[in-house]
């Protein structure tokens, strides 16, 4: 019986030279796919002209090329773009393509779901199901390129953030695999520098990343003292902001002109006040840092509110004050739900968490 093809949209570089040196072929036949498949966004073995009529041939019966089906296609009145993708078991993932002059950024989910639990957070509510695998990561660029190859700009895509659905520091080979592609010559040829990874503080992790790949790092704040983190992002329980810092402060030791961005949602009344503006600036005086203050995204059944824009502006005064780089994150595609912490695509709950908050709800099962 044949072995189950291999889905080529899983190997980087490297898995794709294994492949076909596997195959008894020069390794370099694995570049040229590599090309094909990414560069030229080209899923039909057929029209991979440089390789021989033979090997094409073996390729259709030893190797598939599958993305995600996409269920769902929405353009927002500002041109973002939201996908519904849905994996071969049925979990669903979004993914958003945000466009601005002069650059398209694409927001990409690591996981089905998240594990975090952050309290203010769609994905959060949701569960979590599993982790995607790297092809799962990359087809997301690999489909928002074919779908975009007829907007305005040939390149449309010129930046990737990890700030859809998970927690992409705990998918860490697999996250790591997608990057490599996203930055490789032959692939999406982005700089480092053009992807940014959003961490909700994954201390280790962020350190094997500087390791792996040192693209840009954001990580997820909320709240500048381990009382109100903790309340907001549960992961501060284990990792408290003092080593989150330290390890931020690692990440950038080498490179004295990069920054870590620090996500801020603003949450009417939890954590917008002056008090809390003056402990951030304390905060991140000494740190490398720009500050991102993300307005509040609301969903249904949260309890958390969008602070007014002139909170907002206050809050991002009395930092600028301060002397630290702040800009205020408009919100986008906010009538086709693509905004931050929006993105709840259909998640198989093994964790069960909707039922039992569901009972808490009803009071059932008490
Ligand atoms: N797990 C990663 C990626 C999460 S999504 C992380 O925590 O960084 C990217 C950003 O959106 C994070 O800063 C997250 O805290 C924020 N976010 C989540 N829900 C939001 C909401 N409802 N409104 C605004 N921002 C939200």
């Amino acid at each position: 019986m044949p072995a189950t093809p291999t889905n080529l949209l899983d190997l980087d570089r490297d898995g794709l030279q294994a492949f076909f040196a596997g195959l008894g072929e020069k390794p370099f036949r694995g570049l040229q796919v590599l090309q094909w498949l990414h560069q030229y966004g080209v899923d039909d073995f057929e029209r991979m002209t440089n390789l021989s009529k033979p090997l094409r041939t073996r390729l259709s019966q030893e190797a598939v090329i599958v993305a995600p089906r996409i269920k769902q296609d929405h353009t927002a009145a500002d041109g973002t773009r939201k996908w519904l993708l849905e994996l071969n078991d049925g979990n669903a993932i979004e993914t958003v393509f945000i466009p601005e002059t002069g650059r398209g950024t694409l927001c990409v989910s690591s996981q089905a779901g998240c594990t975090l639990n952050c309290a203010f957070c769609a994905t959060g509510a949701q569960g979590f199901n599993r982790n995607l695998t790297a092809g799962e990561i990359v087809a997301q660029i690999w489909l928002a390129r074919r779908l975009l190859a007829d907007a305005d700009s040939p390149r449309p895509i010129t930046n990737v953030v990890f700030m859809g659905m998970g927690e992409p520091l705990l998918n860490f080979d697999n996250v790591v695999a997608a990057i490599r592609l996203m930055l490789d010559d032959l692939a999406y040829g982005l700089s480092r520098r053009r992807v940014t990874v959003s961490t909700a503080g994954m201390v280790p992790m962020i350190d094997r990343l500087r390791e792996a790949c040192p693209v840009s790092l954001a990580v997820s704040l909320h709240a500048p003292d381990d009382v109100l983190r903790s309340e907001l992002v549960p992961l501060n329980r284990k990792y408290p902001i003092a080593e989150l810092l330290a390890a931020c402060r690692r990440y950038v030791a080498d490179e004295p002109r990069r920054k870590v961005t620090f996500e801020y949602v603003m949450l009417d009344g939890v954590n917008d006040s002056d008090a809390y503006a003056q402990a951030l600036a304390r905060l991140l005086r000494d740190l490398p840092a720009k500050v991102n203050l993300i307005p509040f995204n609301p969903f249904p059944d949260t309890r958390f509110k969008r602070s007014s824009p002139a909170a907002i502006d206050r809050f991002r005064d009395v930092i600028m004050a301060a002397g630290l780089m702040t800009i205020t994150r408009r919100t986008r595609g906010d009538d086709i739900d693509a905004a931050c912490g929006q993105l709840a695509g259909d998640i198989h709950d093994r964790s069960d968490r909707r039922r039992r908050a569901a009972r808490r709800m009803t009071g059932a099962g008490q």
